[in-house]
């Protein structure tokens, strides 16, 4: 069965972001764990972590249809000392915070290079930091997202999503989420079924469909290939209907999140209904 959802808010306690979902009558969420533009979070409290599980159980979502997201300041990439040191420890933070929830991954972007680092050892930095995390937290499955490869970030091409993954230790506890608007601005054409069918293809090659732990359901603003991260509602933007089609009848994409990261959340009840259509 699909599973599909919103990144809802998490305001006032993260034991909302379950009932801000069921509102939706999604079937998966996406919610960030804390302030996901500040460093440093107050821990989750007992009464927040118990009414999470509660609030999920009574609405059917269980740990492997949810996608806590990480904190956008945290990059595992990065080329300084300082900030490398302060990213990892913000990212074990965060997984513990996920652990502490009874949840099992971790969305997260991979990194930048900040022009001060070349590709490939940005790569080795970014697999260095999973481990380490993987270290100091049990359970928990890191789960990088491809990116639209705005500025110097990483995750623009299946083939840095492999080579990070190349280097973990415990491939277990490493998956990727493929975000459809990221997928085509990158350069993947996504907006036929031919388009789909490569574009899957190569990533089923390159990644494989085994390491595919949730999807980001977004259109796009900018056309094939700009390299910018701008989301659109399902429909409204230069990706169309296809794709989207397409994932909701492929069995590939079954029993993971996915997600919509549109930006007017008035439309996400009309959106997952489209979505649903398409079954
Ligand atoms: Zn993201
Ligand atoms: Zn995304």
């Amino acid at each position: 069965m699909k599973r599909i959802g919103a990144h809802v808010s998490a305001a006032g306690g993260v034991e909302n972001a379950p009932l801000n979902a069921a509102k939706l009558g999604a079937t998966a969420f996406a919610f960030f764990t804390k302030n996901q533009r500040q460093w440093k979070a107050k821990p989750l409290t007992e009464e927040s972590i118990e009414a999470f599980k509660v609030n999920c159980e009574t609405h059917g979502f269980l740990p492997g249809h949810i996608l806590p997201h990480d904190s956008y300041l945290i990059n595992l990439g990065h080329p300084e000392e300082e900030g490398l040191v302060k990213s990892r420890a913000a990212f074990v933070d965060e997984m513990a915070r996920v652990r502490q929830l009874g949840l099992d991954r971790l969305n997260f972007h991979p990194g930048s290079h900040l022009n001060k680092l070349d590709e490939q050892a940005c790569v080795a930095r970014i697999a260095e930091s999973i481990n380490r995390a993987h270290r100091e937290v049990e359970g928990v499955c890191a789960v990088i997202e491809n990116t639209a490869g705005q500025g110097t970030n990483m995750g623009y091409c299946f083939e840095h999503l492999r080579d990070i993954i190349d280097r973990v230790v415990d491939k277990s506890r490493v998956g990727v989420c493929l975000d459809t608007c990221h997928t085509f601005t990158a350069g993947y054409d996504l907006r036929t079924v031919a388009a789909c069918h490569d574009t899957f293809a190569l990533f089923d090659s390159l990644v494989g469909f085994s390491y595919l732990k949730g999807m980001h359901l977004n259109d796009s603003k900018p056309e094939l290939g700009k390299r910018v991260d701008r989301h659109e509602s399902v429909g409204k933007g230069k990706l169309g209907h296809e794709v989207f089609r397409y994932i909701m009848n492929d069995p590939r994409f079954d029993e993971i999140p996915m997600v919509l990261e549109t930006p007017d959340d008035g439309l996400w009840r009309e959106e997952l209904m489209l979505l649903r259509s398409f079954c």
